[in-house]
């Protein structure tokens, strides 16, 4: 049994997507072998090169209309020249492409370059990296022009969002004659699958279905023994009701949810192991008709395994730089390792999410022990440093813990993640965090209006959302948050009042990027159970035969909220640049908008708020050096330089022992209230007062932390 993973075009460029070193662990370790192909970036290499813009050229025609084309002819020249070298300089094979590719005039310029920001404090080599990413930009929008469902993880995407019926989709799979079509065809070809039993296409997002299908058609009619299965996220959201038959024109077993098990149950039925009976998740057509074979109640049991990178060729992405923002650019770095320290999400309450599905509902944590033991084996396998860890939101307590874990093994990685701006993201956990290599947190705060975040479900407070961001930040973490508008019953002043609490929060330096989603109702979500409470009307609520999550909706409120997103975009664009924060609100709107009722120092006097929240069974924890004392002398030698105090009484000699028991390296700390229990009676001051003082901030800036471990 033999088993090839596929990516289709276009998930990401700067590195694989996760689904297929996450499955090709587990396959190997249950003793099946597989192969994989991202073919995204097989795609997007032949795009980006002379040979991709020969053939762009050919397809645009002599005499193109289309004032991008008539652009790109009169330069194909140029861009024929320079294309090389800038995809090399981007995949960092040539750094000293660096001063040319700034250098004016050395690189065409159209409608993306001509909007770059010009060269100011920026680091220069990330300033050529983001000018030879607009540049690339530019060209997708020439190919945009002669394959116009073609788009940058795109593609084909308006064609797949929740369409009722499968027929549009199938038109554009059955037309092969465009340019990316052909190169899809062609990179397939070339590829030798005669070994292979069965072909997995992951399908993230709707605009990666038509280049799967169009694969999974060209695969059934070159290999007509090949079995073919479709699964990933827009198979999770989208195809959970699946009546249409002519997708099963192109595969032959449709899986929901995690991927493993449906995968090797799937692997014994096609050796003829088990029935199609004991499928898990999967739809198949039997007797003409769909059918779908759950069994996910059926414990079945595999072998756990480390994401395996074997076969991903890490020189072939290309990272590719739309913005110099620190944050954001994160998204886009190469050779990063994804990884997962849960499934689901440990809350799974907010109204406007997927609550009902496993992805989401299903929390179940990894041991911390497992964890340590992917990410040694895939820094061995790869040599790569980097994690993103892709949980839905990372739960604290294991972010803690693993934090602890991965300083006491001596691991230096870095990572970031998605998480909750849950309080348990306390000042020292942060710390702790950022020792441990955490650069970056990405929260949906979603709203900072109190009642719509009340009527969210969200779980958090403004308040602690924003003393939680405080926390990451002043620990060095970089914070992204993402932002909702038009949720039901947000009213234009909500909207207004919660623009004015993100504003306060980029003009204290608290915020590094944010992005304003418009509010989108999903099947899956409590608002679409609960719609009659929301005051929506969804005309349409019956389930169609092929895709169902984005629902169309009649908001009855007559806010007009949609009006506000053009300025709510302009005006956040402008502050993660630093410009404007000091603006008023209405500034950054064509429409009226009402005053926010926010106190101006809203976000200050939340910030100034120092209170230690300590519980009797938090741990004091030690991550610095073994201290040294000389009579009431306790002397410190850090990595970031020395403290020396000289302390009342046998103060420093209880210090000294509390730094030795405390420390990360001999276990997981003291805990609290037993330890404030022999703080010395001879000091002359209580322990509140040593919390207080600024020897304790010197020695938490040190590494000494109270945290719940
Ligand atoms: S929005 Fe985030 S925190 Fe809320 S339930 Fe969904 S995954 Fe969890």
């Amino acid at each position: 049994m033999k088993v090839l993973l596929i990516s289709p075009p276009f998930v990401q460029l700067n590195s694989a997507y996760s689904a297929l070193p996450f499955l090709k662990g587990v396959l190997a370790s249950n003793d099946i072998e597989s192969g994989c192909i991202d073919l995204g970036i097989r795609i997007a290499n032949r795009l980006f090169s002379k040979e991709g813009i020969e053939r762009l050229f050919e397809a645009a025609g002599k005499n193109p209309k289309n004032e991008d084309l008539i652009f790109f002819v009169s330069h194909m020249k140029e861009y024929t020249e320079t294309v090389g070298s800038v995809i090399s300089f981007l995949k960092g094979n040539n750094p000293v492409m660096a001063e040319n590719i700034i250098e004016k005039g050395y690189l065409p310029e159209w409608k993306m370059s001509k909007s770059a920001m010009i060269i100011g404090t920026q680091n220069a080599f990330d300033y050529a990296r983001y000018r030879a990413s607009l540049y690339l930009e530019d060209i997708f929008l020439f190919y945009k022009a002669v394959c116009p469902d073609y788009g940058l993880s795109k593609y084909g995407e308006s064609l797949a969002v929740s369409p009722p019926v499968f027929d549009g989709i199938l038109r554009s799979v059955l037309s092969d004659d465009d340019m990316i079509s052909k190169l899809i065809i062609d990179e397939l070809d070339k590829t030798d699958m005669s070994g292979y039993d069965l072909t997995a296409f992951t399908v993230p997002f709707p605009g990666t279905l038509i280049g799967a299908l169009k694969s999974a058609r060209y695969i059934k009619e070159k290999y007509p023994e090949m079995k073919i299965a479709l699964g990933g996220g827009y198979v999770n959201t989208e195809l959970r009701s699946l009546r249409d038959k002519k997708i099963f024109d192109f595969v032959d077993f449709i899986c929901l949810d995690d991927g493993e098990i449906p995968l090797l149950q799937l692997s014994s039925f096609i050796s003829n192991r088990i029935s199609e009976d004991d499928l898990v998740r999967t739809y198949f057509m039997k007797n003409g008709e769909v059918v779908y074979s759950d069994n996910s109640q059926n414990e079945i049991s595999f072998k756990r395994c480390a994401p395996d990178y074997s076969g991903i060729v890490f020189s072939e992405y290309i990272p590719v730089i739309e913005t110099l923002n620190p944050m954001m650019k994160l998204w886009s770095e190469k050779d990063t390792l994804k990884l997962r320290l849960a499934k689901g999400c440990y809350w799974h309450k907010c109204e406007f999410c997927d609550t009902s599905l496993p992805y989401i509902k299903k929390f179940a944590p990894e041991k911390i022990d497992d964890i340590i033991g992917d990410i040694k084996k895939m820094v061995n396998q790869t040599g790569i440093t980097r994690f993103h860890f892709t949980d839905e939101a990372i739960p604290p307590a294991l972010a803690i813990r693993l934090s602890a874990a991965l300083i006491r093994e001596n691991i230096a990685i870095t990572w970031w993640g998605n998480v909750r701006f849950d309080p348990a993201f306390t000042e020292d956990a942060c710390v702790l965090l950022n020792r441990a290599g955490c650069i970056a947190a990405v929260g949906g705060l979603e709203s900072c209006c109190p009642k719509t975040l009340e009527n969210m479900n969200k779980g958090i407070s403004i308040g602690d959302a924003v003393k939680v961001i405080r926390n990451f930040k002043s620990a060095g973490i970089l914070v992204h948050a993402y932002m909702i508008y038009g949720f039901p019953m947000e009213t234009r002043r909500d909207l207004a009042d919660s623009a004015e609490i993100l504003r306060q929060l980029f003009s204290e330096a608290l915020l590094d990027s944010a992005y304003w989603h418009r509010f989108a109702l999903t099947r899956h979500s409590n608002v679409f159970r609960g719609r009659n409470r929301y005051k929506i009307n969804v005309p349409d609520p019956d389930l169609k035969p092929f895709a169902n999550n984005d629902i169309p909706y009649i908001d009855n409120s007559g806010e007009s909220i949609d009006e506000m997103g053009p300025g709510l975009r302009k005006a956040v664009y402008n502050w993660m640049l630093g410009s404007g924060t000091g603006l008023p609100i209405a500034s950054w709107f064509e429409t009226s908008v009402p005053k926010p009722t926010v106190k101006k120092n809203f976000v200050r006097r939340i910030i100034e708020d120092n209170r230690l929240d300590i519980k009797p069974d938090h741990k004091i924890v030690w991550l610095g050096p073994e201290p040294k004392v000389n009579g009431k002398v306790i002397k410190i030698n850090g990595a970031d330089g020395s403290l020396e105090f000289e302390l009342p009484g046998s103060l420093s000699s209880w210090l000294a022992k509390l730094l030795e028991d405390s420390s990360i390296f001999r276990g997981d700390g003291l805990q609290f209230d037993k330890t404030s229990g022999s703080f010395p009676k001879d000091s002359g001051i209580k322990f509140s007062d040593l919390l207080n003082n600024e020897i304790w901030d010197e020695l938490q800036d040190a590494g000494l932390l109270i945290i719940s471990l």
